[in-house]
């Protein structure tokens, strides 16, 4: 991963602010956190090396963005629309956006924006329930491709089952306080929030405990250097599907893939990668999302099983060397259970994944 700060400092918002880490560590070197400036990396994203590519590249990623101010700040309006082009001109870099000031997302929004760039996933933080209350409608009602939300610092057990249930988040992440004068986290809440994810097919992770944590009814002071790793400890960790998340996870999966004797047998002919180059993968890609949409998407697809021919077009032949040609097998690959719709997340990765697959190809 990689960190783009293209300004710093912030102004304190809500409760999970109290403690900020920013001012926090400002403060140690006598730094006013409230000044919010532009930094010396504000672009980042389109610097090169002396060898001509690019400082970032795809390795690097996922890039989050703004992670000592917030990127939808008052004061950073007037340099947004320059940030917002340049993750536009990085559509192979992904972005990861953290804010809590959701209700200013469409200050300064570029123009293009649609339903989203697909490389920018959008981060909703909420302390307690009554920022979730807030911010999670409007989270939900704007035009992004990938939403999630954060609850650090977990102030209080927090209720988001309805904002779950659109099927519209991708992740929650849980997470305690640190530093000095952080607040009590409960694993309760935690657990609270995982099942609320469980229950809706939403991925969950539990970051860190943070200083001081209770479990049955104890409370344990945590330093530092352990907060990461008692959480990792806790095995919390859920993934609804094992639709690939990260560039990581789809080397494994075409790995796994590769290894099947069946699946590793399609390829594409010369004559459709003639087909792909003339009509170009943009186009081939909304082909792959009309398919998986009407034919793999509903809960009870017509036909299931035999709803992907063997031949004629480069996505149905992806679909067969990816496991993705009907519910049975997007179950056998991905523990996607039949009977229920996929979402728009799961859709997303699946398109992901075959127009990785006839990238590959066409190499
Ligand atoms: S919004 Fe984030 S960066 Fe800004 S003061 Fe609050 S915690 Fe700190
Ligand atoms: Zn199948």
């Amino acid at each position: 991963m990689a960190v783009w700060n293209p300004w710093h400092g912030c102004k304190k918002y809500s409760p999970g602010c109290a403690n900020c880490y920013v001012y926090r560590r400002d403060h140690q070197f006598d730094r006013d956190s409230s000044r919010v400036t532009k930094t010396a990396s504000f672009s980042l994203p389109l610097q090169k090396t002396r060898q001509g590519g690019y400082r970032l590249t795809p390795q690097d990623a996922p890039v989050y963005a703004c992670m000592t101010s917030d990127f939808f700040l008052e004061e950073a309006d007037p340099w947004r629309p320059q940030a917002w082009a340049m993750i536009r001109s990085r559509p192979d870099l992904e972005f990861i956006i953290i804010t809590k000031r959701i209700h200013r997302f469409s200050v300064g929004l570029p123009l293009d924006w649609g339903e989203g760039y697909p490389n920018v996933t959008i981060v909703c933080t909420c302390e307690n329930q009554q920022t979730a209350d807030q911010r999670l409608p409007v989270l939900l009602s704007l035009p992004i491709r990938r939403r999630e939300v954060i609850h650090e610092p977990m102030l209080e057990e927090i209720q988001i089952l309805p904002y779950l249930k659109s099927g519209e988040i991708a992740r929650v992440t849980c997470g305690g306080e640190s530093g000095r004068g952080a607040r009590l986290c409960r694993y309760d809440w935690i657990l609270s929030t995982r099942r609320q994810c469980i229950e809706c097919g939403v991925a969950f992770s539990f970051h860190q405990t943070g200083a001081w944590f209770e479990k049955d009814g104890r409370t344990y002071q945590i330093p530092r250097s352990q907060q990461l790793r008692q959480a990792e400890k806790a095995a919390l960790e859920y993934r609804p599907s094992l639709l690939p998340d990260s560039e990581k996870q789809r080397e494994d999966l075409f790995l796994r893939l590769s290894k099947s004797s069946f699946r590793s047998r399609f390829s594409l002919s010369p004559s459709m990668k003639q087909y792909v180059s003339e009509k170009g993968e943009e186009v081939i890609q909304r082909h792959a999302q009309d398919f998986v949409g009407t034919r793999l998407a509903p809960a009870q697809p017509e036909h299931d099983g035999k709803q992907t021919p063997m031949k004629g077009h480069p996505v149905f032949l992806a679909q067969h060397a990816t496991g993705t040609c009907c519910r049975g097998c997007l179950e056998k690959w991905y523990q996607i259970p039949k009977g229920r719709p996929l979402t728009e997340w799961e859709q997303d990765r699946i398109v992901d994944i075959l127009m990785d697959w006839i990238h590959r190809q066409m190499k």
